[in-house]
């Protein structure tokens, strides 16, 4: 049986911060084993939009993903993100290897079906979306994938994905072949019980438990998406799914979910 895959999400405010985003790629690169980093865009895309006159296009308050918008979040989440992430870990030591979803297919992505709204190039992820092989391959030759959340739909379309969504896809999928652990790190210790005090991190938190905290508005906002996400691949097979602070990963303060 092959060695335990960690997967790491990274998103939002740590892409913003280069102090802090190096500590997180030195921290990754000591963390033993087969590993696999999977990150989102920062605000740097949004603010090059806006230098370039571009305005946010938004229907019913949600971002829709235009023809410019998506050029300019391919140029930012395939090129100067990943490529800075993928030069950080090299430094690190880590032999890391930066692909978009159109890299060796890895992955095919389906644009998103217009219904009340239509949401521009957005790509949902299908069942068989995420190519195994070409990740197992990678991983077996000691090299460290980075993905990024721009995917492609097999007919030359680039399409941007939810980053959350890419890390749970590819970790489910992987599942099937090793143990897999799913990280999601982001600027807090963990799952708040109450988001003004970051000393209340849920050490362990439950389907139930989440779903009262979610009725309850304690849990909002884009943690929202992210625990639906973490549910969903613990529950397809993920082995253990954790929710911590991207700046220490290697201590033991951790929100993880148990499904029951
Ligand atoms: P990412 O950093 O991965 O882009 P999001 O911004 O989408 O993450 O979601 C994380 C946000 O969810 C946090 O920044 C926080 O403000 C918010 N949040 C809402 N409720 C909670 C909670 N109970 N515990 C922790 N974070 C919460």
């Amino acid at each position: 049986m092959a060695e335990t895959l960690k997967i790491f999400k990274i998103g939002g405010a740590i892409l913003d911060e280069p102090a802090q985003l190096s500590h997180f790629v030195a921290a990754l690169a000591q963390v033993p084993g087969p590993r696999l980093l999977v990150h989102g865009g920062g605000r740097g895309a949004s603010q090059l939009l806006a230098q370039l006159g571009i305005a946010p296009q938004l229907v019913q308050g949600r971002r829709i993903t235009d023809a410019a918008t998506l050029d300019i979040v391919t140029m930012f989440y395939a090129g100067k993100t990943n490529k800075h992430l993928v030069a950080g870990l090299q430094a690190a030591g880590a032999n890391a290897l930066g692909l978009s979803g159109a890299d060796g297919n890895a992955i095919r992505a389906v644009r998103r079906p217009v219904g009340a709204i239509d949401y521009g190039f957005v790509g949902d992820l299908p069942a068989d979306a995420v190519n195994t092989g070409l990740l197992e391959l990678l991983l077996r030759a000691d090299l460290l994938p980075v993905l990024c959340a721009i995917t492609h739909d097999g007919h030359g379309q680039l399409l941007n994905t939810n980053a959350d969504t890419i890390a749970s896809a590819v970790a489910v999928a992987l599942a099937a072949r090793r143990a897999v652990e799913l990280h999601f790190c982001f600027e807090k210790d963990g799952v708040l019980a109450d988001v003004n005090d970051e000393s209340s991190v849920i050490e362990r938190l439950t389907a139930a438990e989440y779903a009262r905290l979610k009725a309850a508005g304690a849990v909002a906002a884009g943690m929202v998406p992210k625990l639906d996400n973490a549910f969903a691949a613990l529950e397809a097979g993920v082995e253990r799914v954790v929710i911590e602070n991207a700046l220490r990963i290697n201590e033991p303060v951790k929100t993880v979910l148990c499904r029951s």
